[in-house]
């Protein structure tokens, strides 16, 4: 079949390929799908369109590279990635500009945090990989065992939309950093940057092949990267229903997963709270209008402060603006694609229709139109309810009362989640006493988002599987080996 499709989309004079990338070529598909801005429905081109063909040729040449990138010594596989850092850091504007209009993130947020993140994921990685991948040998009755992180094959790595590069990246580069060769299938509303992350890896001198992306439209890709018996690795992050079909399909290869799910996250504001911070740190759980997997979207007040901390939230709230995430005034964008608009718009009817209150937003923004959807607060929501339980992925809260302690880790716990915790105390004992208690991936004391990336992240119960970050992340990608050797049987 003719491709009779453009293949590139034009960002400030820059052409973004929307083709796969195999190999260290370009390749396009004979279907496409459409991508949109969620700004204003401004069309962003058309997306190669790959299926099991495409993922099969991917696979083929990450695993014709393997072998040559898990021999390059780990000081050249280290100046790689540093070479792509510079690149992603030299095109920040750019990166951040196409972020911005493919999935309606900040762009000031993209400039400023995000995409400088997206370099320091592979710097990280590629100075730990040098610098602390290490165990020290021990003896067991004068053998020696030696602990080394080997190469493990293909990593299939499939992403989300949210925050597309950035969460792309802090896999991609520890897998390539432990010598393995990398599958990509970005989530198909944010197909964009991956392309351009492709086009710096052949810049950087990263061997054709080494890096590879598939675009695709719902399971078609994924399913088939997934069930390859190809793929050593899969690192996916994105819902849970997902992650169960995921699983399924990899326990016939018995491929080790890696997964990072959803969230239902507390965020506890004890009686002895700086009400202020407490109010603060309620605002950030509207970041990326909602779409954080570890926000703490259900926030549990002492009922001794409830009206006080609701009315300094509300005025917070209150002088949010909403509007194109290109402004830099700006601080809540729309939300990601209308199918999901439509979702999180579901969640808060049916909790209405519930009897719970809406203390303030609970609709869309009429005077924006389009996906911007007002930051939600809802309260006197019957326990139990979906409001309460399923992640609705929007600028969506709830607030829920405790009178002790036990009552708000009842609440914090009681979800099928364990991805995070945001805990709001003046009392350094009393907040460690209860941090003890939270059954999450990662706790935020009187803060939140503060990440490390030699920290271990990852979530408890359905929030996910295994952790990531530093020597984390390599016992994920690598096959460990523990080398014994014999104190005898030298010729020496
Ligand atoms: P969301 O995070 O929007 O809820 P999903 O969890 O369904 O979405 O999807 C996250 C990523 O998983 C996307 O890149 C999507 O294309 C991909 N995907 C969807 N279905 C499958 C599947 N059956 N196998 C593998 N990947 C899939």
């Amino acid at each position: 079949m003719t491709m009779t499709h453009a293949t590139s989309f034009s960002v400030a004079g820059v052409a973004v390929d929307t083709r796969h990338y195999i190999g260290g070529s370009r390749v396009g598909s004979a279907l496409t799908f459409s991508n949109c801005s969620p700004i204003d429905g401004a069309a962003l081109g058309e997306i190669a369109r790959g299926g099991p063909r495409e993922v099969d040729a991917a696979v083929a040449a990450a695993r014709a590279a393997f072998p040559g990138w898990a021999a390059t010594p780990a000081a050249e596989r280290s100046a790689v990635l540093h070479r792509i850092a510079d690149l992603v850091e030299q095109n920040i504007e750019l990166l951040a500009m196409v972020e911005t209009l493919d999935n309606g993130g900040l762009l000031r947020s993209n400039l400023r945090g995000v995409m400088p993140r997206v370099a320091h994921n592979f710097r990280f990685f590629a100075d730990w990989l040098l610098e602390h991948l290490d165990h020290p040998d021990f003896d067991t009755r004068g053998h020696t065992n030696h602990v080394s992180w080997d190469p493990s094959g293909v990593a299939a790595i499939i992403t989300p939309w949210n925050a597309p590069l950035m969460l792309a990246t802090w896999r991609i580069a520890p897998a390539l950093a432990a010598g393995d060769t990398v599958v990509l299938k970005p989530a198909e509303w944010t197909p964009l940057t991956a392309s351009l992350l492709a086009d710096f890896t052949k810049q950087a001198g990263l061997p054709d092949g080494a890096f590879n992306v598939v675009q695709g439209y719902g399971a078609e890709a994924g399913a088939a990267l997934v069930a390859h018996p190809g793929v050593s690795r899969i690192s996916f992050t994105g819902s849970v229903p997902t992650a169960k079909t995921i699983a399924r399909a990899a326990a016939d290869n018995l491929t080790p997963c890696s997964f990072e799910l959803g969230g239902k996250s507390p965020c506890i504001v004890l009686a002895d709270a700086d009400l202020g911070l407490a109010a603060n740190l309620a605002v950030e759980q509207y970041d990326n209008a909602g779409q954080v997997c570890l926000s703490g979207t259900r926030i549990l007040v002492h009922e001794s402060i409830a009206t006080e901390f609701a009315d300094a939230f509300r005025a917070q709230v209150g002088s949010l603006r909403q509007g194109d995430p290109r402004d830099p005034e700006t601080d809540i964008g729309p939300q990601v694609h209308l199918r999901h608009f439509e979702r999180i718009r579901g969640f808060v009817d049916r909790a209405k229709a519930e009897g719970a209150n809406i203390v303030f937003g609970g609709e869309a923004n009429s005077e924006l139109g389009g996906l911007y959807f007002r930051p939600t607060l809802i309260d006197q929501v019957a326990a139990g309810s979906e409001i309460l339980t399923q992640e609705v992925f929007g600028p969506v809260l709830t607030m829920q009362t405790f009178s002790t302690d036990e009552e708000a880790i009842e609440l914090a716990n009681g979800t099928e989640f364990g991805l995070a915790a945001v805990l709001v105390s003046g009392d350094r004992r009393h907040a460690d006493e209860i941090a003890r208690r939270l059954v999450a991936g990662t706790v935020w004391v009187n803060c939140f988002f503060v990440r490390d990336l030699r920290a271990p992240f990852g979530g408890s119960k359905k929030s996910g599987i295994g952790r990531e970050g530093g020597t984390w992340s390599f016992d994920f990608y690598a096959d460990v080996k523990n080398t014994v050797v014999a104190p005898h049987g030298w010729k020496e």
